[in-house]
């Protein structure tokens, strides 16, 4: 039986913060070096043990189960001040928390709820989940894992690749497609809960990848060919698809949370680098393109705050954010774009030095990469952001982009600051790489609405005029990227004639 706990006997958040933000002081920096161990794979054990034993996972497991109650502010806030100081750390709990701990509490059957919270704040166990297949990743609907009901068990058999904690996550969600009788495969999805602990749920990691970035967290490929007891099977609202749909979005709303800190820390190390850094007897920052390149990572930093306040509105378990597709898929692909346009501006600027192995700005570059490709590549988010308003704009019959979204309730607040960009007609035919143009228009516009709203929640003003003015600079290179008439494609057959050796 859990020992439950009153919401009185819970440490205020504060002070959970700043021990949880102590600690990872004391073992990264003081009684080691983090930047000695980040190229290699794995947190040393004492050191991930001596963070877990500040039981930061417990942010999201309900109270009724000896949690902090799973506060999105608090889940947000625990993941700004991991990447403030790695980003894997951030990763890590964002995957036990989004992919696994939220997905629980909400969908879970009582009777698996205890152990599982138990083992996590007093055993230190992690989850993660288990969607992509070798065949199947951007596809994941026509995904070939199935289950079985065999008696009062589930017998699930296939092939999954790329799950962030392989051979180290104690629980798994795993999301297959029941096999008929016939043997065909619904088009529905189901999720079951796996267990580590127990043999016959046990999954058999069969490689290891070598993954350029993220050291701390293993990949690889995992064979599964399991047997779980029914009570095991996630119980969605309606269809499991829509489950999906839920669990996905809010972990897209919840990204935010991993950019902040990490954006937070591109722009103390570029403030410092260019008042610091002396070329031809000026700071870096007296340079004109040095202050412009700065504003940006800042600018970052503020369009990432707004997301993190707007994500604490809406995608709390006790919201169902299937339906919210239009602001998950923002809020994922611009914050990703902008953590990897950050790394590689701090590169830029700390020169040579940038280029260590150990350079925090290096090392985010290729830690964030893979940001842009998981849970959604960004250019399928951004095509689908393009394909729900073009759907809204031919309901409403409004094929004029500026008065679309100047009566849109998540961009007509900043309508009108971008207007002279956005005023044409929108074309009904479009090749995708227009439509992407356009979905990134539309994910910068909804963002600089957050930042706005920041702004009336009492934000620095002068940060977000800067932002804003990043974002209008953003919106009219994409403008006229998407007035350019190309049709560039590839000549997949160039050898012929494509070398200058032969016709020089
Ligand atoms: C570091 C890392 C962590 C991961 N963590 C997990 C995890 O914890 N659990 C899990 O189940 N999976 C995880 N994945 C897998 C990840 O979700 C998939 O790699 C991703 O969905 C893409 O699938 P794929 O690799 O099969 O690429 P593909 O589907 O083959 O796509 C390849 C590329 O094609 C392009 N593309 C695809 N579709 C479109 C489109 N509609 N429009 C335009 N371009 C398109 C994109 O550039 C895309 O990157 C992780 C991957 C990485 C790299």
């Amino acid at each position: 039986m859990i020992a439950m706990k009153s919401q009185s006997t819970i440490t205020s958040f504060t002070t959970f913060l700043e021990n949880f933000k102590n600690t990872l002081v004391r073992v990264f920096h003081d009684e080691n070096d983090i930047s000695s161990f980040s190229q290699s794979r794995g947190f040393p054990t004492d050191v991930l043990k001596q963070i877990m034993d500040q039981k930061p996972l417990s942010v999201s497991i309900p109270t009724e189960y000896g949690g902090r109650g799973a506060k999105v502010k608090e889940c947000l806030g625990l993941l700004e001040a991991s990447s403030y100081e790695s980003l894997p750390l951030s990763l890590t709990f964002g995957i036990n928390i989004a992919l696994f701990l939220e997905p629980v509490a909400k969908y879970a059957q009582d009777a698996v709820k205890g152990t599982i919270f138990s083992r996590f704040l007093h055993e230190q166990n992690m989850g993660g989940l288990m969607i992509t297949e070798p065949d199947y990743g951007s596809d994941a609907l026509n995904m070939q894992t199935s289950n079985i009901l065999q008696g009062d068990k589930y017998k699930i058999n296939g092939t999954k690749h790329w799950q962030g904690l392989t051979g180290m996550a104690d629980y798994w969600l795993m999301a297959t497609r029941n096999k008929t009788e016939s043997g065909r495969l619904s088009r529905d999805l189901d999720f079951f809960i796996t267990d580590e602990q127990q043999r016959q749920q046990k999954i058999e990691v069969q490689e290891y990848y070598n993954n350029i970035g993220l050291y701390p967290i293993p990949y690889g490929k995992n064979k599964v060919n399991i047997e779980v007891p029914a009570q095991n099977k996630l119980q969605p609202e309606s269809t499991g698809l829509k489950l999906m749909m839920d669990l996905l979005h809010r972990s897209r709303l919840q990204f935010p949370g991993m950019g902040m800190g990490f954006l937070r820390r591109m722009m103390d190390d570029a403030i410092k680098q260019c008042t610091e850094r002396f070329v031809g007897g000026k700071p870096l920052m007296a340079l004109d393109q040095v202050q412009f390149q700065v504003s940006k990572i800042q600018s970052a930093f503020t369009i990432c705050s707004a997301m993190c306040s707007r994500s604490t509105e809406i995608s709390s378990i006790e919201n169902n954010v299937a339906g919210n597709a239009l602001e998950a898929n923002c809020m994922k692909s611009y914050v990703t774009d902008l953590m990897q346009m950050a790394a590689q501006t701090l590169t830029q600027l700390c020169g040579a030095n940038g280029y260590k192995e150990e350079s925090i700005a290096a090392r985010g570059i290729v830690d964030s990469r893979p940001f842009q490709i998981f849970e959604g590549s960004n250019e399928m988010l951004y095509t689908q952001i393009f394909e729900m308003i073009s759907k809204l704009m031919h309901r409403k019959k409004e094929m004029n982009l500026f008065s679309f979204l100047s009566t849109f309730n998540l961009t007509k607040n900043v309508a009108n600051h971008f207007k002279s960009f956005i005023n044409f007609e929108l074309d009904t035919q479009l090749p995708q790489r227009k439509m992407i143009d356009i979905g990134k228009i539309i994910s910068r516009m909804v963002s600089a609405n957050y930042v706005l709203s920041l702004n009336n929640k009492g934000f620095r003003s002068d940060l977000v005029n800067q932002c804003i003015d990043n974002i209008s600079h953003e919106i009219g290179v994409l403008a006229s990227s998407y007035k350019l008439q190309t049709s560039i494609s590839p000549i997949i057959d160039y050898r012929d004639g494509g070398n200058w050796l032969t016709v020089s």
